[in-house]
């Protein structure tokens, strides 16, 4: 009969973390060996490496032994309590195991406390006590069960040299004393990860979070089939779960992929791990022990060719810059492996180098705990050159991270580091250095701790199109952000379109804001800013806001202010993006509208408007794409205001004036006042924004605007009054209208722009034309163009109203959100 394959299952701390986890990995195990013969490695109980380390520590310091080894004791009592019934007649031999095991870590943080000395081999010896005692508890469940389990000790098997605490293990050595388990007949052994031994036979670590290598070691020296890493995660995900929630469970991860992720960051895996198992071509399982049903990771040699480039995003924190420049550096050779060797000579290990390419400038990233003395070390090294001055000092600067996007996709697609640096940007992040694995796999980029998980949480919803959190402060509640809050409602509860979640973050009237951390409900927001809100202006609220850190904050100007508009270049200088529905600000003076603009580009902040002529119509967009598309405008002609259309059409009906205009105001179809109409200023300013939007140079000023009143009619005075004056024109607008009839065209507010000049006011259409034809609050934009003539090309529909509007600013929303997903 053939022998079945090897498995080598490895269980981290809270798989073992208490006596019921311990008898379901038991189960896992002898599920395993119907199939397999099986190795396990185990960690130590959850928590259990650090107590120990915490308690050497504290010996050091001249703490009582017997206390420190109190909690090491106790948490394994407690373990053999919750065994239970499943320990059978193993109850008191466990007990004696475990406790040898606390009397020898007793006697050894004696030791330590005497001589107030902690030298690494007694530390590395302390710390391995955890995976021992882990250990017995398996060996003796198995026993209970009359399950044949060997004990594997890494003191032989697992033969090392150097660092007590860091120690590198002799694979070749390993795989010699494995032979006897390979051909024996045993079918399950039992070794404790973490440490291996010695020539002399003492132990050695190979250092925090180890046990995982103990067991690719051990796969590899068996050339075992699989091995399993069991954690408390369903395998490797794009990211740290923790940071983005949207994270995504990996299916599969080549060996290479898996090195990258594991060394930039990603907690699942020791990096060490992987190096064994590729070497033998080992496939490494990652999975969960509390859910053994789910397929977690598989990391071998082939995967299928990845649909996304980027497999997975991480981050490294903890993380320093070391910089050396100087006139001395370029066209030295061995400068860089002279800075290599003495860091080695130190144990310190590079996470990462960049080189300028001018070789004036060579940076690395080292564990901020290394960071002074690496720094020293790199000093010594180049004394020489510093004291010549030939070298600069080094230049060291902490509180870093590490962000990575990893995939072997990258390698044959174009500009995911463009894609990588600008998500970045979109949420201002600042780039401290860039370096790119010359694998091509990763692209790792340094930034301030404090950018970091802004920077992996966008980054990730960049790549993967998972969903990502927009930050909403509305700016005025009148009826424009009265309708939108409705609309915000009618989300709820999710607040979610598709990959984009919004949050109101805040409100403010002209008088007091409202910031409320995870977001107003936008059903009670206007009676929260009455009962709770702040007084306070503008740079108040701003400062409220970032306070927050919020990963895509957009303010909306829903209101009319002239002074809100002004500020815009403060708003997106704080890092809001800006979304207007008031005109104030695009039909400002010239130099504000560019300093707008400039702003926007500087900061990397979007301003969106397409509100602000034709309301819900898309007029902004489809100019835009117009323009983008290399046309030009030769002439625009429009009726740019709903309530003017709707007058003009009655006028053509044979209502009176003044008729007409009490209809259109009762209607709701003018502003509070007719004459903020009538006067035609709001046209003028809409006709503005256009002309601009097409590259003129205007002012407000510079627009020829003729009010729908004649000029000599006196429309001053209160509303009322001006009203009861209206019927005084009655006649003379029959006879105007009348004569234009007879010509065979109709009157229209129109607003026009050539290259010769801007202007609004009453015109006779021909019939027959297109505008001619709009009326009763419709409006209508023709673009006569190079491409689109001697037929405009025409934007037609209704453009007035709160609800369009509101939309319309939400929809300006959403394109900001999506600008940034590809
Ligand atoms: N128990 C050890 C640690 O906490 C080793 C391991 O868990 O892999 O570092
Ligand atoms: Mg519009």
């Amino acid at each position: 009969m053939t022998q079945r394959p090897w498995r080598v299952m490895k269980f981290g701390g809270t798989s073992v973390g208490s006596g019921a986890r311990m008898l379901h990995v038991a189960d896992l195990i002898q599920d395993a060996l119907r199939t397999h013969r099986v190795v396990v490695v185990s960690s130590a109980a959850a928590g259990v490496t650090n107590t120990l380390i915490a308690a050497a520590q504290s010996a050091e310091a001249g703490g009582d032994a017997e206390q420190l080894a109190a909690t090491f004791r106790l948490r394994h009592e407690l373990i053999r309590a919750e065994l239970a019934d499943g320990l059978g007649n193993q109850r008191d031999p466990l007990a004696e195991r475990l406790e040898a095991i606390a009397s020898e870590l007793e006697n050894l943080l004696r030791g330590v406390a005497l001589l107030r000395d902690l030298p690494g081999a007694a530390l590395a010896h302390i710390s391995g006590l955890g995976e021992r005692a882990a250990c017995a508890c398996l060996e003796a469940i198995f026993a209970a069960r009359a399950q044949t389990c060997h004990l594997l000790d890494p003191l032989v098997m697992l033969p090392c040299a150097g660092d007590p605490l860091a120690a590198t293990p002799n694979p070749a050595l390993m795989y010699e004393r494995f032979a006897e388990v390979r051909q024996g007949d045993h079918e399950l052994h039992v070794m404790p990860g973490f440490f291996g031994g010695d020539a002399r036979g003492k132990l050695l670590s190979l250092g925090r979070g180890g046990s995982d290598w103990s067991g690719a070691l051990a796969a590899a020296a068996l050339d075992a089939e699989l091995l399993e890493i069991w954690t408390d995660v369903d395998g490797i995900a794009s990211a740290d779960p923790r940071l983005v929630s949207e994270a995504v469970r990996l299916p599969e991860l080549s060996f290479d992929e898996a090195l990258e992720l594991a060394h930039f960051g990603a907690k699942v895996l020791h990096p060490k791990t992987i190096a064994p198992a590729r070497e033998k071509s080992i496939p490494v399982r990652v999975c969960d022990t509390f859910h053994p049903e789910l397929a977690g990771t598989w990391i071998r040699a082939q995967v299928a060719p990845p649909e996304q480039p980027v497999r997975a995003c991480t981050l490294l924190g903890q993380v320093a810059l070391l910089t050396i420049s100087g006139p001395g550096m370029p066209g030295v050779p061995g400068v860089a492996a002279r800075l290599f060797s003495a860091l080695a000579d130190r144990q310190i290990s590079v996470i990462f180098i960049t080189q300028a390419s001018s070789e004036c400038t060579l940076s690395l990233g080292v564990a901020t705990a290394d960071a002074e003395r690496a720094r020293q070390a790199i000093e010594f090294a180049f004394a020489a050159e510093i004291a010549a001055r030939r070298v600069d000092p080094v230049e060291l600067r902490a509180g870093l991270s590490i962000l990575s996007v990893v995939g072997e996709g990258m390698r044959t697609r174009v500009g995911i580091a463009g894609t990588f640096l600008s998500a970045l940007g979109q949420v201002g992040c600042n780039v401290v250095a860039i370096a790119q694995g010359s694998s091509e796999r990763s692209i790792s980029v340094v930034v301030a701790d404090a950018d970091a998980e802004r920077g992996l949480r966008h980054v990730h919803h960049c790549f993967f199109g998972t969903r990502e959190t927009i930050s909403l402060i509305l700016c005025g509640l009148g009826t424009v952000g009265g309708r939108l809050l409705e609309q915000l409602a009618q989300l709820q509860p999710t607040l979610a379109i598709g990959p984009i979640q919004l949050e109101l973050l805040g409100i403010a009237s002209s008088t007091q804001f409202l910031v409320q951390p995870g977001g107003l409900d936008p059903r009670t927001a206007k009676r929260e800013l009455d009962a709770r809100g702040q007084l306070g202006n503008l740079t108040a609220l701003l400062d409220a806001v970032m306070a927050l850190r919020p990963l895509q904050p957009v303010l909306l100007d829903c209101t009319a202010s002239a002074s809100l508009a002004a500020a815009y270049p403060q708003i997106l200088r704080a890092g809001l993006h800006l979304v207007a529905a008031s005109k104030q600000a695009n039909s400002a003076s010239l130099q504000h509208y560019r300093e707008i603009r400039r702003t926007a580009q500087r900061f990397r902040r979007q301003f969106r408007y397409e509100t602000n002529v034709g309301a819900g119509l898309p007029v902004m967009a489809t100019l835009r794409s117009l323009l983008d598309g290399g046309d030009r405008v030769v002439q625009f002609e429009g009726i740019l205001s709903g309530s003017l259309s709707l007058l003009c059409g009655l006028l053509g009906d044979g209502v009176p004036i003044s008729q007409a205009v009490q209809q259109a105001r009762d209607a709701g179809m003018t502003e509070p006042d007719p004459r903020d109409d009538l006067s035609g200023l709001d046209v003028a300013r809409k006709v503005l924004i256009l002309a601009r939007e097409t590259g003129m140079e205007l002012e407000l000023d510079q627009v020829k605007v003729r009010g729908l009143l004649p000029a000599d009619f006196d429309a001053s005075g209160p509303t009322d009054a001006f009203m009861a004056r209206l019927p005084e024109l009655d006649a003379r607008m029959a006879l105007v209208v009348a004569e234009a009839k007879n010509q065979g065209t109709v009157l229209r507010y129109l607003a026009r722009f050539d290259a010769h000049g801007c202007e609004v006011g009453l015109q006779a259409v021909p019939e027959g034309q297109p505008l001619a034809a709009v009326r009763g609050g419709e409006n209508a934009f023709a673009f006569l163009t190079e491409h689109y003539q001697p037929r405009p090309l025409v934007v037609r529909g209704y453009g007035a109203g709160a609800a369009v509007t509101a939309s319309g600013v939400l929809a300006d929303v959403l394109t900001i959100a999506r600008a940034s997903l590809h």
